[in-house]
């Protein structure tokens, strides 16, 4: 779940975090009242769920009310990395002496948390990384043992930042990494941190990546979750209340299962082809969960071939087998499909599955001869390479 700069902001000053003030706007007329509440000079700034909005022209400094008017104008709309601007976030502008990088995220290899602090900051940390790799000091925190302040100045003093940033730094980083341990964060990133002219640190800018399926620990983050750019296939599944991740490929997949979907997605990379999906249709493969998992691949028009995994276990094969049969009377599928069913009482379920049987509709023996067929009739309706 990502944050817009201005949340990522407001959930950082929930934890304390020094912020300039600022307010959202969603129209020029918005914008103007509220630099006219705040005073100029302000910070026109474009909210987008993507970076590099300063490079695409979604931040723009505003010294005067009509400067505002202005470039709130040219912001909402504007097109930056295919994210259009809705709404912008009207700061006061600061007086930046240096910027700063700061940032914790998981290092799954490592199994702890990954602090990064450099003197580098304003320009991407990728850039840095490649350009420039000592430019970055690094932690990793074992999460057991949390983060004493000790080390976060020893840390500050390696990254290198002037004496006049040490003590708001220290401050700041203490309660980023209670924001992102306690927010349940994936990612909490500050680029820039500032050292203002008149000696103050700040968080400039702000990209908050929340754990999605930690919603129901904080009341708060449905308001985020509202906010949030899906896939419109995504938002469809999600509403019909499948596991579904939008991928690039041509072969819709359905499976029963997470571990089986994602299977699946595999086999059929391996065997030279791409998915559409994930889709994961769950224990219950009824006809109504199985019509819904065929519109939602139906609407993809990425989509040339069907590929329906199912490994029955709980749910039997034969009830499968008349969900499928059932689900196809009600939707009108246009591209082929090809079954591998399989699993309790997967032979009941081919034999219902026999006579409905064509072209459009065929059943393979294994998942792996599945997944070569359905590759297969994707090529060959032109979906090869998609
Ligand atoms: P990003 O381009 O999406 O990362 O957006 P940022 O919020 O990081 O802004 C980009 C750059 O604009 C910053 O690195 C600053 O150099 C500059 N900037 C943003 N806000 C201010 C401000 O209040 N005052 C000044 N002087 N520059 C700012
Ligand atoms: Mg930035």
């Amino acid at each position: 779940m990502d944050l817009f700069e201005y949340q990522g902001k407001q959930f950082f000053a929930g934890y304390g975090m020094p912020i300039p003030p600022g307010e959202v706007a969603f129209t020029v007329d918005e914008a103007v009242a509220a630099a006219e509440r705040l005073g100029t000079p302000v910070m026109v700034k474009a909210q987008v769920h993507t970076g590099g909005r300063g490079k695409a022209g979604g931040v723009k400094f505003a010294a005067t009310i009509d400067d505002v008017r202005e470039h709130t104008g040219n912001i909402l709309g504007l097109d930056i990395s295919g994210h259009v601007v809705g709404r912008v976030w009207i700061e006061q502008a600061s007086d930046i002496a240096e910027e700063y990088y700061a940032s914790f995220t998981l290092d799954r290899s490592a199994k702890k948390h990954l602090g990064m602090l450099s003197v580098e900051g304003g320009v991407e940390i990728e850039a840095v990384a490649e350009e420039n790799p000592d430019a970055i000091a690094k932690i990793w925190v074992d999460p057991v043992d949390g983060l004493e302040e000790a080390t976060i100045r020893d840390w500050v003093a390696s990254a290198g930042l002037p004496e006049a940033a040490v003590e708001g730094a220290v401050d700041i980083l203490g309660r980023l990494y209670e924001a992102y341990v306690d927010g349940d964060a994936d990612l909490v990133e500050i680029n820039p941190l500032i050292l203002t002219e008149d000696g103050r640190v700040q968080v400039l800018d702000a990209k908050v990546t929340l754990d999605g399926n930690s919603v129901f620990r904080h009341g708060s983050y449905t308001e985020f979750d509202e906010t949030q750019t899906r896939d419109e296939r995504e938002t469809a599944a999600h509403s019909r209340g499948l596991q579904y991740v939008g991928l690039d490929g041509s072969v819709g997949v359905i499976a029963n299962g997470a571990g089986l979907a994602m299977s699946t997605v595999d086999v059929v990379n391996q065997v030279g082809g791409s998915a559409a999906n994930f889709l994961d249709i769950g224990g219950g493969a009824n006809a109504d969960v199985m019509a819904g998992a065929l519109e939602v691949i139906n609407n993809d028009p990425a989509v040339r071939s069907i590929f329906i995994n199912i490994f029955g276990g709980i749910t039997r094969g034969d009830e499968v087998a008349n969900g499928i049969v059932e689900a196809l009377d009600r939707v009108d599928i246009e591209a082929p499909i090809v079954i591998r069913l399989d699993g309790t009482n997967a032979d009941e379920g081919r034999v219902i599955l026999e006579t409905h049987l064509s072209e459009s509709l065929q059943m393979a023996p294994t998942m792996l001869e599945a997944a070569r067929r359905a590759v297969a009739l994707a090529d060959a309706s032109g979906g090869a390479g998609a």
